[in-house]
């Protein structure tokens, strides 16, 4: 459904804020396609002949002449009949002075997306926290039509929240939620086309996310399959690595060992070697030394005997002479 609108700004807002800006901010919260086109409605700026009228206006203006008993917010006006006026935005909450705590980008998208959902047909919702409880949500998302400028605590246990739910939220459809205006439901969308349009465009977005999503698994894990491929590689090259290292390392060792042994063996070759050379040479020596006392013995007794020898000849050459000399 197209809605033609246009924005304003009080007379009293003139040195205060550009008309141009406050229009291209609306502009672009009404074109999000995370906004109310999700339910099929398109907002077209119409200068000459709008149906939607949003006015920013000075919080005095706002708070005691056009959204009276209602201090502090901005409101949306309606005929007796049911029918919307306009939406007056408050300037004061505008600029930060709300209770919201949201970002003040976000407040602006909170506060015309809220405004805009009353002026569609809804009034004011409760958190969906049964709806949220379902889908196993944590921190549970305000429906745009619960009051942020009140701050946190008037919305709790829902957390602020500036766009209206998902198109499967029932809550924040203006065709569907049970909070809807019983007069205004004349800005449904038109039953059928646009939002079948809506939702085979959501399916088609859905169905092209989730073949973007599976496809970028599937990269990955190939990806990861890949990277643990070449890990895999690299630590059986390494093992290889390490155990050709260690072989030769134990080569090495072994080695060094028959060396070390080949070197003892030699030395203890060398050592008995000489030892027995050694022994040879002692026994030589041991031999020339028993030569040399039986050889001085034996002259030592030869010359006795010689000594006796001549004593004997002597004494009897003597007793001959004698006998001789006697005869
Ligand atoms: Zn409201």
């Amino acid at each position: 459904m197209i809605i033609y609108y246009n924005t304003f700004i009080g007379d009293e807002l003139i040195n205060k804020i550009s008309d141009i800006e406050f229009r291209q901010i609306v502009d672009s919260i009404l074109s999000d396609k995370e906004g109310w086109p999700q339910y099929g409605y398109k907002f077209i700026h119409d200068i000459k002949n709008p149906q939607l009228k949003i006015y920013i206006r000075g919080a005095y203006e706002t708070e005691k002449k056009l959204c009276k008993g209602l201090p502090g917010l901005s409101c949306t006006r309606f005929k007796k009949n049911g029918d919307p006026i306009d939406i007056i935005i408050n300037y004061n909450n505008w600029i930060g002075g709300s209770k919201s705590e949201l970002s003040i980008e976000k407040y602006h998208k909170y506060v015309i997306n809220h405004e805009v959902g009353h002026w569609l047909g809804i009034g004011h919702t409760k958190c969906p926290i049964e709806e949220c409880k379902k889908r196993g949500y944590t921190s549970c998302p305000a429906s745009i039509m619960q009051q942020m400028s009140k701050g946190p605590n008037h919305i709790s246990p829902c957390v602020e929240s500036y766009k209206p739910l998902p198109y499967d939220w029932i809550i924040d459809d203006p065709t569907k939620s049970p909070y809807l205006f019983s007069k205004t439901n004349r800005f449904k969308t038109k039953s059928g086309l646009t939002q079948n349009k809506a939702k085979s465009e959501l399916a088609q977005n859905k169905a092209k996310s989730e073949l973007t999503q599976n496809k970028a698994k599937s990269e990955l894990t190939q990806n990861k399959a890949k990277s643990e491929l070449a890990q895999n590689k690299a630590k059986s090259e390494l093992a290889q690595n390490k155990a050709k290292s260690e072989l030769k390392q134990n080569k090495n060792i072994d080695l060094k060992q028959n060396k070390n042994n080949n070197l003892k063996q030699n030395k203890n070759n060398n050592l008995k070697q000489n030892k027995t050379k050694n022994g040879l040479a002692q026994n030589k020596n041991n031999d020339l030394k028993q030569k040399n006392k039986i050889f001085i013995i034996l002259t030592i007794v030869i010359i006795l005997i010689l000594i006796v020898i001549i004593i004997v000849i002597k004494n009897r050459i003597h007793n001959f002479i004698s006998i001789q000399l006697l005869k």
